[in-house]
């Protein structure tokens, strides 16, 4: 690392909107932040203070007023300005849950979610209620922050301009980008205005919407995100990643800015400031998210190299971690930067599809490995810690690994039980590999619940646990159904764009003329590193397979390289392109199994950025099924 310069803000987030920690715990938090050199912390609340405005929350989902301003007075003894990050847009769920709200969802009345969720997520910025309701909510939050900042989300806009009011100014003229321009310079007007504070934005929606950047007051501070682990050029996230140097644009145009890395990747935290230290930004804010299924403490190490790196120290990753634990060994300290740069973006996966993915990837393989290596160094060190915050932190890193083993482990569980064939396990086996796969996970909930009595003391688990039991149950079902199964779908995609939601549907057409629907959902690689994945969809009627149709919509278009079918009897491959609809590039690339794809959809992001019907539109490819003759 180049001599550094140090930052003028120093901020670190806390989420609290994805689940709520104590405020013993916050309090010491802020203790913690102040060592490492911060003077700033992000409060990612959405709407997780009740006041007079917003009475809905119920007992355990919400901190009051007075709480929140122990928060900031404690604070304010250390030097540290809280900043609340309240959504006004867009991540409103917190909001929008409560029935009292859904009448300024963004989906009400006809209006379709363009994600197909069932969740409302999004205000309407066209009503006037959501403005006075947000007006009303900022005024009682104002009062609790005494920081002249405040940040008002606005990133992940999916649900927009879809309700009819809205839909009306765009046919009257108006475009989606217009209508984002307008409500943010509104709710900046009154945050300026009335509540004397500089008002702080996420800057993801302006990569579709770049002439609202000229339209929107240069006064606004831009928090540019970018989780990526290298950071070279910052990638937009919507926009098919395309790179430019933002933060330079954001100078000419006048804007302050913010960069912010995450903790998902230590190469994330170090390429992103030698970047930004190249431009004038503000500052750093090291974004922390959702802890519903894991604790802060596996991430503060990083937390601490971070707040070291931007408050002008010469450190180092090494130096930092000396500085946390006390332990010089070359063995720990490496064990420590490896872990940080393969824990990845889903550490716990609770899809059960995804364990039905076949053969470990060349890149699962090295994070399995180094997955176990790590384990084992860190047991190595549990007991020489020298307090217990560092106790607490390499128990928390052990149990995120031990997930890992058990993630790898069910992979193998659920792909023998859908193997065909010779390999196929008997009834015996069966029953002795999916209880052993059962106990494995609930002695994980077991230890992931005794964390959390500790760690979480009078917050209620409840929606963890529950989590928890419904991925067993699932995993349990799944290992039920492969008893009736009659076969699989086994599709090889291809997407190198990680940030795409697109929807993809496979049917089976059989003999009789009869379908059946194998799978619908948006498939990603979770380890988010290989453009090519597969996943394999059990289908359960039991006749001849003669043609797959694949159907595709929503955002950024998805590549298929190559399916099969396989059943006990026989395994059936594409041997023609029978028909096409929509968007599809190159469908006869299909019928080969190599690395050339046929692409679906509409690969132009900003396009269904600003036409949402656009992301309705469905593109299909129907192939003609052939038994494989062996050679
Ligand atoms: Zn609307």
């Amino acid at each position: 690392m180049e001599n550094m310069r140090a930052f003028q803000f120093r901020g670190v987030q806390l989420d609290l909107a994805r689940q709520m920690e104590t405020l013993d715990f916050i309090f010491g938090f802020i203790d913690f932040i102040e060592k490492s050199g911060y003077n700033t912390l992000v409060l990612y609340l959405e709407g997780r203070i009740k006041t007079k405005s917003f009475p809905y929350p119920v007992e355990g989902e919400y901190y009051t007023p007075e709480e929140m301003k122990d928060v900031v007075s404690y604070a304010s003894r250390k030097n540290i300005d809280v900043i609340p990050v309240v959504s006004v847009l867009s991540h409103a769920e917190l909001f929008l849950k409560h029935n009292e709200m859904k009448h300024l969802s963004e989906i009400r009345g006809d209006a379709k979610s363009t994600l197909e969720e069932t969740i409302n997520h999004v205000f309407c910025p066209s009503l006037p209620e959501t403005f006075d309701f947000i007006k009303n909510y900022l005024l009682e939050i104002a009062a609790i922050f005494t920081s002249k900042y405040l940040h008002a989300g606005c990133d992940e806009v999916w649900d927009f301009g879809c309700c009819s009011l809205c839909r009306d100014r765009v046919h009257n003229g108006e475009s989606t980008g217009d209508i984002f321009a307008k409500y943010i310079t509104g709710v900046y007007d009154f945050a300026k205005n009335e509540l004397k504070k500089e008002m702080i934005v996420w800057d993801d929606l302006f990569e579709s919407y770049p002439l609202a950047l000229e339209k929107i007051p240069c006064d606004i501070i831009l928090c540019c995100w970018n989780y990526d682990r290298c950071v070279d050029l910052p990638k937009a996230h919507f926009k098919s990643r395309l790179e430019e140097d933002l933060l330079a644009k954001y100078e000419k145009m006048g804007f302050r800015y913010i960069f912010a890395p995450s903790t998902y990747y230590v190469a994330n935290i170090e390429s992103f400031t030698d970047y930004a230290l190249k431009r004038k930004p503000l500052g750093g804010l090291l974004t922390v998210w959702e802890k519903s299924l894991n604790f802060m403490h596996e991430v503060m190490p990083l937390v601490h190299y971070s707040g070291g790196l931007w408050s002008g120290k010469d450190i180092s990753f090494n130096d930092a971690m000396k500085e946390i634990f006390g332990c010089e060994d070359k063995l720990f300290l490496h064990a420590l930067r490896s872990n940080y740069e393969i824990k990845g973006t889903h550490p716990i996966r609770l899809s059960p599809l995804s364990y039905l993915a076949g053969p470990l990837t060349e890149f699962e393989a090295v994070i399995k490995s180094s997955s176990e290596t790590l384990h084992d160094i860190f047991n190595l060190y549990l007991d020489k810690s020298r307090n217990d915050g560092a106790r607490n932190m390499i128990e928390d890193i052990l149990v995120s690994l031990e997930w890992k083993k058990i993630m790898f482990k069910l992979r193998a569980v659920v792909e023998e039980l859908y193997s065909f064939g010779e390999k196929c396990p008997d009834m015996a086996k069966r029953k002795k590999i999916t209880s052993e796969a059962a106990e494995m996970i609930d002695e994980f909930i077991k230890k992931k619940l005794d964390q959390w009595k500790r760690f979480r003391k009078g917050i209620s688990s409840a929606k963890t646990e529950k989590r928890f039991f419904e991925f067993k149950n699932k995993i349990l079902e799944l290992s039920e159904s492969s008893l009736k199964a009659a076969g699989v779908l086994r599709v090889k995609f291809f997407l190198p764009d990680m940030y795409n939601a697109q929807k993809c549907a496979f049917h089976i057409e059989f003999e009789d003329g009869s379908t059946e629907k194998v799978a619908e959902g948006i498939f990603k690689n979770y380890e988010l590193n290989d453009a090519y994945f597969i996943y394999k969809f059990p289908y359960y009627t039991n006749k001849r397979p003669m043609a797959i149709k694949i159907e595709s919509w929503l955002y950024g278009g998805m590549g298929i390289a190559y399916f099969e079918v396989v059943s006990p009897e026989a395994c059936y491959v594409p041997v023609c392109v029978r028909d096409v609809k929509g968007n599809v590039q190159s469908p006869q690339h299909i019928l080969n199994n190599d690395l050339r794809f046929c692409y679906l959809g509409e690969t132009d992001m900003s396009a269904l950025f600003q036409i949402p019907e656009l992301t309705k539109r469905k593109h299909g490819v129907t192939l003609v099924l052939g038994e494989r003759q062996e050679e």
